[in-house]
């Protein structure tokens, strides 16, 4: 077997301490075909030179003695291709972080480069000619949540000329941010700063890019990065959504109403009703639950009859149907939930009528809520209660990082609609990290109808009804009344979190979100290849975050999943050997990447070739051998330990 030695120089940085001319005599036992000098190899002129000395020599292996694999791999790999070479005949030797910028004697260098070459010589040997296999890809993206990391994924999709499935399990889209009327830092309507978006994702010049599915989610997922198979569960409007316009009257005429969960049951809505007044797509959904004709088998056909459209568009005889869509890659931006108050008994939450969450503040509040924005019956002593649930080690020690903002815009709405209101925040820490972030919470600093307290711990808090009004107690004595407890609770993982996880195989972190590839610099994607992260579902976010998030998804689904460009697959994946497989699934829960499956009717483990990432896990916990990751075989790691013990 020919095998021809390339030594770079790097300048003085190998050469000067490491002798190439003392390491050609070393290797002289070692069957070299031949051994060649360059200053540069990663130069313009190296590759040339290196290119046409593999033309005119044809090694049938290549070793490089350089610098860093990590740096220089891929580069000297694209040269052996571009000589009419099977890349993966090349091994690399790293002298010079390995050896020349550690070692400081020279002869001692001298030896540990021979070494570390007679390694890659005997591993080289063994190596394989392996081939990238390609396949075609479907270029288009299946979008799971309508708040604004959804929405800003989507239209980024969109506007590059993707198509876009999205996905909504609600009958509107917005997100949370739709139902709040001012917004942290600068009191921004939130309707008025998401419609644009959403009016441009439902009409506007690249809507025809965008399947939109409310009352939907997402049954089941096969395949892989590039060719998934989504099958969407849509639960029925009860309308034929192509011709209703909107105008309501079916509304009008419905005769029964029950409790609005938009305004967390606080206010009524009918049977037939709009998510809240404003929703888009501007359609009604009718709500089985509260229409006696599938509550009690009624005849009431009011809101068909009154139908400007005709009698036919109101759809009681709907059922829920099942769609597939073909897409290349999934981004997950299904948000979060909050803590649930219960959880802490002491609080009163759910049994006194005078303590509320933030959430349910917000909706008696706003002009379309339950009171619609009348200020008469606002509560003049108001007390908020900050981490609820955050910064305990007993329930989620992270920060949720938006409560301490919410808080005191509450605070500032409160004040501004109620001038005589009196306000004490109870706090176990103030974050308000970020350009405008800390504005709201200095204004309530200063305000002199406004008292700040910091408390120990949740445990040491207690509300309890006294003559009408709340009483808040706190650990060591002090205890405060309150015509209203607002109570701040953490940001959580969404309830379907865990489920959707599992369905899609996307791992969650310790507190249940979705985890990252990494958090800091590979946080748009999941640790499963094509499937991409964005918003709170995969830690608390604001508004701005989410929309990032979204942006920065779109960004990744967009330059790894080319349209016209075939996913070229590395080479460097592990596979099962079904003779020697036991059937005893290690592999499978130790695969960090979800890659292998397991065949139950062959009793064995296999894996997907498009999932592995080679990093070679499986081959090391299998028990019975039956997992190899190519061109890391254990042939070729022993035989480059041999050679660089000789
Ligand atoms: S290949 Fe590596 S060692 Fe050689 S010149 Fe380039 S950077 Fe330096
Ligand atoms: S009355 Fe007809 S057109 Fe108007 S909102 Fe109801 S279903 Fe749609």
């Amino acid at each position: 077997m020919k095998i021809g030695l390339y030594f770079c120089n790097c300048g003085s940085n190998i050469a000067e301490l490491v002798d190439p001319e003392k390491v050609r005599l070393g290797l002289a036992q070692d069957g070299l075909a031949y051994f060649k000098t360059y200053p540069f190899l990663c130069s313009e002129e190296g590759k040339a030179f290196l290119e046409q000395d593999l033309r005119d020599e044809r090694p049938d292996r290549v070793v490089i003695a350089a610098c860093t694999p990590r740096e220089h791999e891929a580069t000297f790999m694209r040269v052996l291709e571009q000589a009419g070479m099977n890349p993966y005949l090349m091994q690399m030797v790293n002298l010079r972080e390995q050896v020349a910028w550690v070692t400081k004697e020279p002869e001692q260098a001298v030896r540990k480069a021979v070494l570390a070459i007679r390694g890659a010589l005997l591993r080289v040997a063994l190596q394989q000619e392996l081939e990238r296999e390609e396949l075609e890809v479907a270029s288009s993206v299946l979008v799971l949540g309508g708040g604004p990391a959804g929405l800003k994924a989507s239209l980024t999709l969109a506007r590059a000329g993707r198509k876009v499935v999205l996905v909504e399990k609600g009958p509107a889209i917005g997100g949370l941010p739709v139902l709040y009327e001012e917004l942290f830092p600068d009191l921004e309507c939130g309707p008025c700063m998401l419609e644009p978006l959403m009016g441009e994702l439902l009409h506007g010049e690249y809507a025809g890019n965008i399947e939109l599915l409310t009352l939907s989610e997402l049954a089941e997922v096969k395949g892989f990065f590039g060719n998934f198979s989504a099958t969407i569960r849509r639960r029925p409007r009860y309308l034929d959504e192509a011709t209703c316009i909107g105008c309501g009257e079916c509304v009008e005429a419905c005769p029964v109403a029950g409790k609005n969960p938009f305004d967390c049951g606080m206010g009524e809505k009918k049977a037939m009703a709009f998510a809240f007044p404003g929703a888009l797509p501007n359609l009604p959904y009718l709500d089985p639950a509260l229409c006696t004709r599938f509550t009690e088998g009624g005849e009431c056909r009011l809101c068909s009859e009154s139908c400007p459209m005709g009698a036919d568009v109101v759809r009681y005889q709907d059922a829920e149907t099942l769609v597939e869509r073909q897409v290349g890659a999934i981004v997950v931006a299904t948000g979060a939930s909050l803590y649930d108050c219960t959880t802490f008994p002491q609080l009163g939450y759910g049994v006194l009528p005078q303590v509320k969450t933030a959430h349910e503040l917000e909706r008696m509040l706003a002009s379309n809520g339950p009171f619609a924005g009348d200020p008469s019956g606002l509560p003049e002593r108001v007390l908020f209660i900050h981490c609820v649930g955050s910064l305990d080690e007993g329930h989620r020690p992270y920060c949720s990082g938006i409560c301490c903002q919410y808080a005191f815009k509450l605070n500032r709405l409160l004040r501004s609609r109620l001038p005589q209101a009196r306000i004490h925040h109870l706090y176990r820490e103030i974050a308000a990290a970020g350009k405008e972030a800390s504005a709201l919470y200095l204004s309530a600093r200063e305000d002199p109808g406004t008292a700040l307290s910091r408390y120990g711990s949740l445990a040491g808090l207690s509300v309890r009804e006294e003559g009408g009004e709340a009483r808040v107690f706190v650990a060591g004595g002090e205890s405060l009344s309150a015509d209203l407890v607002v109570l701040c609770p953490a940001v959580v993982p969404g309830e379907d979190a865990g489920a959707l996880g599992a369905l899609l195989e996307v791992s969650l972190d310790r507190f249940g979100f979705y985890e990252e590839m990494h958090g800091r610099i590979d946080a748009s994607s999941s640790k499963m290849r094509g499937i991409y992260l964005a918003g709170a579902c995969q830690g608390p976010a604001d508004i701005q975050r989410a929309a990032l998030q979204g942006v920065a998804a779109a960004g990744s689904v967009l330059c790894e999943l080319v349209e016209g460009r075939k996913l070229r697959l590395e080479p460097l994946f592990a596979s099962v050997d079904p003779e020697l497989c036991s059937g005893c699934r290690v592999c499978l829960k130790v695969c960090p990447y979800r890659a292998v499956s397991f065949d139950s009717e062959k009793g064995v483990a296999c894996v997907s070739s498009v999932l592995c990432h080679g990093c070679g896990t499986c081959v090391a916990a299998c028990p019975a051998g039956a997992s190899r990751a190519q061109h890391f075989t254990g042939e070729m790691i022993l035989a480059e330990i041999e050679g660089a013990l000789k």
